[in-house]
C-alpha cells in the first residue's frame, strides 16, 4: 500500500479552491521561493530535531478519504484540495487518494507549481477536476532567482492541462520589487489569456507573516525588509489582469 506523507490538514479551508474544503497538505517540495510562507513543507524528510520538529506523518489514502468522509456534508458545495509543499512529488499516493474522492463523488483540485511533469506526475491528472497553477512568474531569467528553478515545466504543464481540458485557476504572488511591475504584470495577463482552460487568475498579494517560520527554524529570512505588497499596487495589478478578461 502507497503512503503518503503528509505535512498538515485542515478541515474546513475556504482560499483553496470553490467552496468549503477539506485541504491536505504534503511534506517536500523541490522549489525555494524566496517569499514562501511554508518552509516547513520543503524538506521531503525532515530532522527531528527540536527547531525543525518533524510533525509531518504517514496516511493511507484510504485512510486518509475515511476522515475526508466524516465532513462530507461540509464540503458538499467544495471538495478536496491537495497542496504543500508539492503534491506532485507523491504522485502514486496523490492518484489513489483522488482516485477514491472521485468514487465518492468529491469535487478534487490539486494546487502545484507545475513544476514535476513526469508521466507518473501527469496520471494523476486523469483524477483532478481543477487545478490550481502556481505561476511565480514567466520571466526566463527571473524564475530561477524567484524559486531556485527554472520555469519552463510549469508552462508545459499548462500546455498539458489545456489539452486535456482540465479546469485551471492560476495563482501568482505579487512581490513589491521582483513581480509587481506593470510589464511582467502585463505580460503574464497576456500570455494566460490566450488559454480556453484558464477560468480565472487570483493574484495574491506579497505579505510577510510567515518570515517568524523562518527564524524558527535557524534560517535567514531572503527577502527581509520587503514590505507587504500596499492595497493600491495589488488594485493596479488586477486592473492589469481585468483588461485581459481575468
Ligand atoms: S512552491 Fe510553494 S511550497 Fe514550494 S517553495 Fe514555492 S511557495 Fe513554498
Amino acid at each position: 500500500m502507497v503512503l503518503g506523507r503528509i505535512h498538515s490538514i485542515e478541515s474546513f479551508g475556504t482560499v483553496d479552491g470553490p467552496g468549503i474544503r477539506f485541504v491536505v497538505f504534503m511534506q517536500g517540495c523541490p522549489l525555494r521561493c524566496l517569499y514562501c510562507h511554508n518552509p516547513d513543507t520543503w524538506e521531503k524528510k525532515r530532522d527531528g530535531s527540536e527547531k525543525n520538529r518533524d510533525t509531518s506523518h504517514f496516511r493511507e489514502p484510504g485512510d486518509l478519504l475515511a476522515e475526508v468522509l466524516r465532513y462530507k456534508n461540509f464540503i458538499a458545495k467544495g471538495g478536496v484540495t491537495v497542496t504543500g509543499g508539492e503534491p506532485l512529488l507523491q504522485p502514486a499516493f496523490l492518484k489513489e487518494f483522488f482516485r477514491l474522492c472521485r468514487e465518492n463523488g468529491i469535487h478534487t483540485a490539486l494546487d502545484t507549481s507545475g513544476y514535476i511533469c513526469s508521466a507518473k506526475a501527469l496520471e494523476v491528472l486523469e483524477y483532478v477536476d481543477l487545478v490550481l497553477l502556481d505561476i511565480k512568474t514567466i520571466d526566463a531569467e527571473l524564475h530561477p532567482r524567484l524559486t531556485g528553478v527554472g520555469g519552463e515545466n510549469t508552462l508545459h504543464f499548462l500546455d498539458e492541462l489545456e489539452r486535456r481540458q482540465i479546469p485551471v485557476w492560476i495563482r501568482h504572488v505579487v512581490v513589491p520589487g521582483l513581480t509587481d511591475d506593470d510589464a511582467s504584470l502585463e505580460a503574464l495577463a497576456r500570455y494566460i489569456s490566450r488559454y480556453k482552460m484558464v477560468q480565472k487568475a487570483e493574484l495574491l498579494p506579497y505579505h510577510t507573516m510567515g518570515a517568524y517560520k523562518y527564524e524558527a527554524q535557524g534560517m535567514e529570512y531572503p527577502l527581509k525588509g520587503v514590505e507587504p505588497l500596499s492595497a493600491e499596487r495589488l488594485a493596479n495589478a488586477k486592473a492589469i489582469f481585468k483588461k485581459y478578461g481575468l
